[in-house]
């Protein structure tokens, strides 16, 4: 899973589309419109409706 290339389309935050990268570094992002910079970073797929989604062995 290539989670060095999420691009946000709004800022979190102001919720503008002004959004650029902050540096050479990936996922980190800042907003022109408010300023302020943030990173995103990928913590896993998450499946809302199942109760228990580490309680099954999928070996
Ligand atoms: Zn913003």
């Amino acid at each position: 899973m290539n989670s060095e290339r999420q691009v946000p389309f709004f800022c979190p935050y102001c919720g503008e589309e002004n959004l650029r990268p902050a540096s050479a570094e990936a996922g980190t992002w800042e907003c022109r419109a408010c300023a302020r910079g943030f990173s995103l970073t990928f913590v896993g797929v998450t499946r809302p409706q199942r109760h228990h989604p580490a309680a099954r062995s999928t070996s």
